[in-house]
């Protein structure tokens, strides 16, 4: 205890740390005027069914924008709305504008929506309920709508994972789709994916081969394609940049893509369009 008491003072005053403790109190800060100053937007990135090429739904991606600065993105500020609880709120605003947004695009195109919810959103008791206010208020079906959540959420134990798996089960009971988001970063067991209440798995983009003569990193991606299939879940693939990387998932199996070559993300009437034309052409 004393060792730890004398680390505890040894980085009170320890500059750097210092520093970074006052920038993320400021980030924090800021955060909280942003959110009253309504300086967030939603970006919507296609995900694709990888045999047709039609757009099946898109990923709501939060955006940062100050008044007359460069746009900020989430890497650098949802894990200080993380630590701040912020993101609780931050996270049901973007829930309810992804929803509202997409219920016109599922009514005419019968596409989804897929939104990222943080560990702290689903270790809230209202939860699952507010995702179905988010619902009942757009009007857009529970099937339409997934909810985007890391590894880690699920392997921890104790109360707030069962509260977790209690959530996800009763909206999965309602018909909303569970994906395991940036799969393969995490340092999880496999066996879980076979136990858990989820639907589709998104392989991270860390997996997409950079050499596409490369068998050893083609034959990585394949196993987990495999794995996916196997256990009954719907695979999309991140980071789909080349068209290399669309061929070689065609070929493996892999249901669905995402990524620079289908599409960047972008504001809302960006999605009306491409649906629009993609109905047009008839693709
Ligand atoms: P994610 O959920 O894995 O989202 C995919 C990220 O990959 C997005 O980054 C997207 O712009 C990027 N991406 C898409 N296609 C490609 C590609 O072909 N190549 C490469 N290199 N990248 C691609 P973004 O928008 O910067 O978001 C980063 C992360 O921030 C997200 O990763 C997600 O974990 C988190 N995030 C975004 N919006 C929210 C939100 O509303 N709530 C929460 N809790 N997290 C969010
Ligand atoms: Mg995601
Ligand atoms: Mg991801
Ligand atoms: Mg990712």
């Amino acid at each position: 205890a004393a060792k730890a008491a004398g680390k505890d003072r040894y980085e009170l005053f320890d500059p750097r740390l210092r520093r970074e403790q006052a920038e993320r109190i400021r980030m924090v800060e800021r955060l909280r005027a942003a959110l009253d100053a309504d300086e967030f937007t939603v970006h919507y990135q296609p995900i694709v069914a990888l045999r047709s090429g039609v757009s099946i739904g898109f990923e709501a991606l939060v955006r940062w924008t100050p008044p007359e600065q460069a746009p900020v993105g989430p890497d650098q500020f949802i894990p200080a709305a993380e630590d701040s609880g912020l993101i609780v709120g931050l996270g049901e605003w973007v829930l309810r504008r992804a929803c509202a947004e997409a219920a016109p695009w599922h009514r005419r195109y019968g596409t989804t929506i897929a939104v990222n919810v943080s560990p702290r959103q689903l270790a809230e008791p209202s939860f699952a309920a507010v995702v179905r206010q988010a619902l009942a208020d757009s009007g857009l079906p529970p099937n339409a709508l997934t909810i985007e959540i890391t590894e880690g959420v699920l392997v921890r134990s104790g109360a707030q994972t069962e509260l977790t798996l209690a959530h996800l089960s009763e909206l999965r009971a309602d018909g909303v789709r569970v994906a395991i988001d940036d799969f393969g970063t995490g340092y999880s067991s496999l066996a879980y994916l076979r136990d858990l209440p989820i639907d589709i798995l998104k392989i991270d983009k860390s997996f997409m081969p950079d050499d596409p003569t490369d068998a050893q990193q083609a034959a990585l991606v394949r196993a987990v394609v495999d794995l996916a299939r196997s256990l009954g879940l719907t695979t999309v693939a991140e980071g789909v940049e080349t068209a290399h990387h669309a061929e070689l998932l065609r070929t493996l199996g892999c249901d669905r893509g995402q990524g620079w070559l289908f599409g960047r993300p972008g504001p809302a009437p960006a999605a009306a369009i491409r649906l629009a034309a993609e109905t047009t052409v008839g693709v």
